[in-house]
C-alpha cells in the first residue's frame, strides 16, 4: 500500500461509492474527483463533493493515514486551506488544527485490487508483471507498444532540442555531436561527446580534404596522441596533431575518458575514432544528406564506411594487429539510425512542422529489425516478440522507466492485471 495506489483508486474512482459517509457520519457523494496535481501543492485539484445538501468545490487530499496531514506540516501550508476533503486509507487520527472532512477508503476498496497491487510491489521478478502477462491482450499490446515507444521518442526529441539549443540551432553541428556520442556506444559515448563538443564541426570542415589530418585531429583531441610512439605512422599523426592544435588553438580531453577494459577490439576507441573520421571525410553536410535520404538502404550506404589503411593491421596505434576489414558493420549502423538518426530527423520535422520528415523517421524505425540485447531477451523469454525497432524501442522504454521503477500504476499493462478479478 502506498500513497500512489490510493491516487490511482481515488482518480478511477475503484472503490465503492455507494452510500458514502465521512467519519462524522455525514451523507457523501463525489461529483467529481478533480484534477490529478503531479507538482506541490493538495493531490487533487478543483475536485466538487456533496456533504449533506451543499455542495463544496475545492482540492482534495490524500493521505494513508489521517495523521499524515499534520505530520506534513500542511495546516501551516496556505496551498491546503482550500482544502475540502481529506482522503484516507486509515482514520488513525482526528484533525484538530484545521477541519476537513475525512472519507475512510478502508473496507471500500476491492479486495482484489489490493490484492493485485500488492503482488506487482512485492515481486522480486526483473518484470514484476511476468506470472500474469500471458492474460494481456494483444490489443493491450500494440496500445501499449505505440504508447512507450513515442514517450522514448519523445525523450531523444528533448536532448536533440537541448543540444540544438547549447550549438545556437547549429543542426549540422548538433548530429555530429549526437553522432559521435552514438559512435563511443554505451561506455565511451560520454567521451566521444565531450569530444565532439572540443572539436566544433566547423574545424573538421577544414581539414575534409585528408583523411589523415581528420585521424590526427579526432585522436589529437581524445588525449591519445601524447605518448612517444615508435610506429612512423602515429608518429605523423602526433606531429600533424601539433601543427593543427596551436594553429585552431586546441585543448584536448583527457586520455582517461576512455575506457578500454573488456571491451571486443572492434569497439577500441582509437578504432572507433578512424572509422569517426572516415565517415567525415567521405560525407560533408552529412545531415543534409541524411534528410534527402528515402529508405533505409540510402542510409546504410551512407554509413558504410571503412578507415584507412593502417587501420586493416591495427586496433590502436602503435599495436600491429592481424588483418581484418575494420568496416562499420551493419548492426552498428542500425543502431545509428536507432539512437541517433531517427531522433535528430523527428526532432528537424517536429520544429520545421515539416510532418513528411517525422513520418520518415517513423516508418524507418517499423522497417528495422527489433534490437538484439539483454532487455529484450528478458521480454522475449516472457513471449514478448517485438515486431520491429519501433515496438524493441517500446519495450526499452517500458522496463527502463516503468518496471525499473515500479511504476506499474502508470502502465496499461499494469493498470489491467490490477483490475483482474480472478
Ligand atoms: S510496469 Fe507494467 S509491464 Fe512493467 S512490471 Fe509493471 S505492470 Fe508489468
Amino acid at each position: 500500500m502506498n500513497e500512489n495506489f490510493l491516487h490511482y483508486i481515488w482518480k478511477h474512482r475503484l472503490f465503492n461509492l455507494k452510500n458514502l459517509t465521512t467519519t462524522n457520519g455525514e451523507a457523501l457523494t463525489i461529483l467529481s474527483c478533480g484534477t490529478h496535481n503531479q507538482q506541490a501543492g493538495p493531490d487533487f485539484l478543483q475536485g466538487k463533493i456533496k456533504i449533506g445538501n451543499v455542495i463544496w468545490a475545492g482540492n482534495i487530499e490524500i493521505h494513508l493515514r489521517s495523521s499524515d496531514f499534520e505530520k506534513h506540516q500542511h495546516h501551516h501550508d496556505e496551498a491546503y486551506k482550500n482544502v475540502v476533503l481529506h482522503v484516507v486509507f486509515e482514520h488513525d487520527k482526528e484533525i484538530i488544527s484545521q477541519k476537513i472532512p475525512t472519507l475512510e477508503l478502508k473496507g471500500l476498496i476491492p479486495i482484489h485490487l489490493l490484492r493485485n497491487f500488492e503482488n506487482l510491489q512485492k515481486s522480486v521478478d526483473s518484470i514484476a508483471c511476468e506470472k500474469n502477462i500471458a492474460a494481456v491482450s494483444g490489443l493491450l499490446w500494440e496500445q501499449s507498444f505505440s504508447r512507450f515507444a513515442f514517450e522514448r521518442l519523445e525523450r531523444k526529441v528533448n536532448v536533440v532540442e537541448q543540444i540544438l539549443k547549447q550549438n545556437n540551432h547549429n543542426w549540422e553541428e548538433t548530429f555530429y555531436q549526437l553522432l559521435a556520442k552514438n559512435f563511443g556506444m554505451k561506455v565511451n559515448g560520454e567521451a566521444f561527446f565531450e569530444l565532439a563538443k572540443s572539436l566544433p564541426v566547423k574545424i573538421l570542415a577544414k581539414q575534409k580534404y585528408s583523411q589523415m589530418q581528420l585521424e590526427a585531429l579526432l585522436l589529437g583531441q581524445a588525449g591519445m596522441l601524447h605518448e612517444i610512439f615508435s610506429d612512423a605512422y602515429a608518429v605523423q599523426l602526433q606531429q600533424e596533431y601539433q601543427f593543427l592544435q596551436h594553429k585552431f588553438s586546441l585543448q584536448p580531453i583527457p586520455k582517461n575518458y576512455w575506457k578500454m577494459a573488456r571491451m571486443r577490439p572492434q569497439n577500441f576507441p582509437p578504432l572507433r575514432l578512424a572509422q569517426f573520421a572516415t565517415l567525415v571525410f567521405q560525407s560533408s553536410h552529412l545531415l543534409s544528406k541524411v534528410l534527402e535520404c528515402s529508405s533505409i538502404k540510402d542510409l546504410k550506404a551512407l554509413f558504410q564506411i571503412e578507415p584507412s589503411n593502417y587501420w586493416q593491421h591495427h586496433y590502436r596505434l602503435d599495436a600491429l594487429s592481424d588483418k581484418t576489414k575494420k568496416k562499420v558493420g551493419d548492426a552498428t549502423i542500425e543502431n545509428f539510425v536507432i539512437n541517433s538518426i531517427v531522433p535528430i530527423v523527428f526532432a528537424y520535422g517536429h520544429l520545421r512542422q515539416e510532418d513528411d520528415l517525422k513520418n520518415k523517421a517513423l516508418s524507418w524505425l517499423e522497417q528495422l529489425q527489433a534490437e538484439k540485447n539483454s532487455i529484450i531477451t528478458s521480454w522475449k523469454k516472457l513471449n514478448i516478440q517485438p515486431a520491429n525497432a519501433f515496438q524493441s524501442q517500446a519495450l526499452i522504454e517500458l522496463k527502463n522507466e516503468f518496471c525499473d521503477k515500479k511504476k506499474c500504476l502508470s502502465c496499461l499493462i499494469g493498470q489491467h492485471i490490477i483490475n483482474m478479478d480472478t
